[in-house]
């Protein structure tokens, strides 16, 4: 199937077993999943090197996900440089709630950023087991996936030439806004979408954290948060009208607001410093149901996206990845294709566990601001549960750190 008119390829067509599109967390995973296993793949990248390796986002990353790099021989940096999380904060009605989520679940968070991980998993497939990936392609576009000969063509930046790669699967790793989950097409996935209505300024400080945990701020003024990234980097969130211009949030404003919304009786002052990120994110969640078609599977932020408010889409991301490539390798070093047909389905259950979460939380931390006073008086109730019943502390505490969600 080709969905658009691309150019005739102008090298000779080469082969390999997988193309994975797209080198963020999933792909590299999956790459190097198939490189350990000797699979011939290649990882095609719109983007170059140095900026996959810098872009900011996701800092949390789930302890059985840690585990599942780590026994994968890909978390040797992460261990060794991360700190671990196990309480957050919520400060709500002008006092502070410690919950340590971490002794009701015996789990953690390791704070290790996105950008790190992505350098670890590059560094891993391409620098030291000598795997292909191409930076910088366009145009990428697959062909036939459908049949027993699918492929996917890309042209080179700096060449200009464009080139096939004949292939048995292609992984679809490249985010939200990539070309594999189009191929899918309507008539055979449909797109589950849910919009919060609400806008987040996601913001990078250089300043050091000003909590040794991540801070909620319930406030009728709006949610904020508090993430530590590194010993000099912070992420803030302030919530905003969706669609609104991060020009409006100059210096001065962001810092006034997080002080008021973060801001309760016995805190210590939030540590302020320069913005090196500002950008306005509408909130919505999605799922792609199956995940594949064909020769197509597809992983990450390609197949369902969750907004950064569980922070759950990087290891929910992760979790198609380790499922993914092993399926891949059982197929294509041993011929067995059963884990690649229940791939999808293996993938969803957790995958809708962590959207419910993100919603259920969502309600929780904004009720406060939505002007709407029995969505202000049913989040404080949820708060207060939380807060004051073991039972109910436990449950949250266990999804929040992805246990028994089916990871
Ligand atoms: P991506 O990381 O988006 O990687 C896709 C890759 O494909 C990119 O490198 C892209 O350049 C490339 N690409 C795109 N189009 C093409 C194409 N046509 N051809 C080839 N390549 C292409 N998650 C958490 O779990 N914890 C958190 O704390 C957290 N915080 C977040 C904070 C923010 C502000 C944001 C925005 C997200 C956060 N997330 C978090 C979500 C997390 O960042 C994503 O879920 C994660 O990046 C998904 O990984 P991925 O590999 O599926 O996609």
């Amino acid at each position: 199937m080709n969905l658009a008119a691309t150019p005739e390829p102008s090298t000779p067509p080469r082969r390999a077993r997988v193309v994975v599109v797209g080198a963020g967390p999933a792909g590299l995973t999956v790459a190097n999943i198939l490189r350990a296993a000797s699979v011939d793949c290649v990882v095609l990248e719109t983007e170059s090197r140095e900026f996959i390796e810098q872009r900011p986002r996701a800092g949390f990353i789930e302890e059985w996900a840690v585990r599942a790099l780590e026994q994968r021989g890909l978390a040797e940096r992460l261990l060794a440089r991360a700190q671990t999380h196990g309480e957050c904060e919520f400060r709500w009605a002008g006092e502070r709630h410690r919950f340590a989520y971490g002794e009701l679940s015996g789990h953690r968070h390791f704070v290790y950023p996105q950008p790190l991980l992505v350098t670890d998993l590059v560094r891993s497939y391409a620098d030291e087991a000598g795997g292909d990936i191409r930076f910088g392609v366009r145009d990428v576009a697959l062909h036939d996936i459908d049949t027993d000969h699918p492929s996917v063509s890309y042209t080179d930046r700096e060449t200009g030439e464009r080139t096939r790669i004949d292939c048995d699967a292609v992984a679809g790793c490249d985010g939200a806004r990539g070309v594999t989950r189009t191929y899918l097409g309507a008539e055979r996935a449909t797109v589950a979408r849910h919009d919060y209505g609400i806008g987040w300024l996601a913001l990078l400080a250089e300043a050091p954290p000003s909590s040794d945990c991540v801070v909620f701020g319930i406030h009728p003024r709006g949610f904020a948060a508090h993430m530590a990234r590194s010993p000099q980097v912070t992420r803030y969130y302030l919530e905003c009208p969706p669609g609104d211009d991060p020009e409006n949030w100059p210096h001065e404003r962001v810092w006034s607001e997080l002080h008021a919304r973060l801001t309760v009786a016995g805190t210590p002052p939030l540590t302020e410093g320069r913005l090196i990120e500002k950008r306005v994110l509408d909130m919505h969640n999605y799922v792609v149901e199956p995940m594949s078609h064909g020769h197509l599977y597809l992983a990450g932020d390609a197949a369902h996206l969750a907004a950064p408010i569980a922070a759950k889409g990087m290891n929910l991301a992760l979790h198609d990845a380790f499922l993914l490539g092993d399926a891949l390798v059982a197929y294509c070093a041993e011929g067995n294709a059963s884990e690649l047909s229940g791939y999808s389905d293996a993938c969803l259950p957790p995958v809708w566990q962590y959207q419910e979460f993100s919603q259920w939380l969502s309600e929780l931390l904004h009720g406060a601001s939505s002007g709407v006073p029995f969505e202000a008086g049913t989040a404080a109730a949820r708060l207060r549960r939380i807060l004051g019943s073991p039972a109910a502390a436990a449950a949250f505490a266990e999804i929040y750190i992805g246990k028994g969600a089916g990871v």
